[in-house]
């Protein structure tokens, strides 16, 4: 508040003074109505499992050990399933929540793109040695971002982990691309603030068009995919978030391009570093 009063002393008069708190306030309620709203949503996303697996364990108690093998097995398949998924979530809004608190997070580094490729395929490969996945890596040469470690390699791992959890079908082979380019006029329209495009495609079933510009919001799910037998959705509508957060933190921005059929491409844009400072005349001065 007695900021926005120092940003008005040269304003025109009291109007405007008032005018300005007042929007202060309501800003702040809005950020407190958020936050009472996401501490509802994530209360409802952990109780729905939460109920699930209640429940189970009341029917192996009901069955005092005399559950048939089969049932009990399903049975166990699912609390599983269930202590997974909020395992996932609570990781997740941690992840969040750690990601909003790093208020002065430390400064960006230069990061050479092949060893954050390089990085990040330590780190998928295993998901991709069934037959049924193939991944596919590409990039230009010399190409080095201004940015968190850390946070990039989270960023790919949600969006490679998604390709991979909402392509895979049975008697189809997924291929994913992660590509890194620069930005030109050809393919991006930022072209002229230069930058760096980094890619994650698939050949999975694609997106319908109206799903897309709220993928990123918290807890927004595809909710009719033809796979979600569970019926709790295996997702957590997180991952998006994080990557808009990291990108948020990062002055990037995402784009998203999906044929229903065809598959999906996530399309990054990131600030090129600048480049390195002469270290020689670093230490003559
Ligand atoms: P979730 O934890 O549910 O995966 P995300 O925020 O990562 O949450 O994704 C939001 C939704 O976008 C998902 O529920 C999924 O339906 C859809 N989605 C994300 N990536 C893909 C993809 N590569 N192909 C098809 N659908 C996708």
């Amino acid at each position: 508040v007695r900021l926005s009063m120092r940003r008005l002393a040269g304003a025109s008069g009291r109007d405007s003074l008032v005018l300005t708190l007042l929007d202060d306030r309501s800003t702040m309620q809005a950020v407190d109505r958020m936050r009472a709203d996401f501490v509802a949503h994530a209360s409802h996303e952990l109780r729905t499992p939460l109920a699930s697996l209640s429940g189970f364990i009341d029917l192996l108690r009901e069955g005092n050990d005399q559950t048939d093998p089969a049932s009990r097995t399903l049975y166990l398949d699912i609390m599983k399933q269930q202590a997974t998924r909020m395992q996932r979530l609570i990781d997740r809004l941690l992840y969040l929540s750690r990601l909003e608190l790093k208020t002065h997070h430390r400064p960006h580094e230069r990061l050479d793109v092949e060893e954050l490729f390089a990085l990040i395929l330590g780190e998928v490969t295993p998901r991709f040695q069934d037959e049924s996945r193939q991944l596919s890596v590409t990039h230009e040469e010399g190409l080095t971002l201004l940015a968190d470690e850390d946070e990039m390699v989270q960023l790919f791992l949600n969006l490679i982990e998604n390709a991979i959890r909402y392509g895979t079908r049975p008697d189809h082979t997924l291929h994913v691309q992660l590509n890194a380019r620069r930005a030109t006029a050809d393919n991006h329209p930022a072209s002229d603030a230069g930058g760096i495009l980094l890619s994650v495609t698939d050949d999975g079933p694609g997106i319908e068009s109206h799903h897309l510009p709220r993928l990123t919001e918290r807890f927004y799910r595809v909710t009719d995919r033809p796979d979600d037998t569970a019926g709790t959705g295996q997702g957590t509508g997180l991952g998006l978030a994080i990557v808009r957060q990291i990108l948020e933190r990062h002055g990037g921005r995402l784009h998203v391009d999906s044929t229903v059929g065809h598959g999906t491409t996530f399309l990054v844009w990131l600030p090129t570093a600048p480049p390195a400072p002469d270290r020689t005349g670093d230490e003559e001065n």
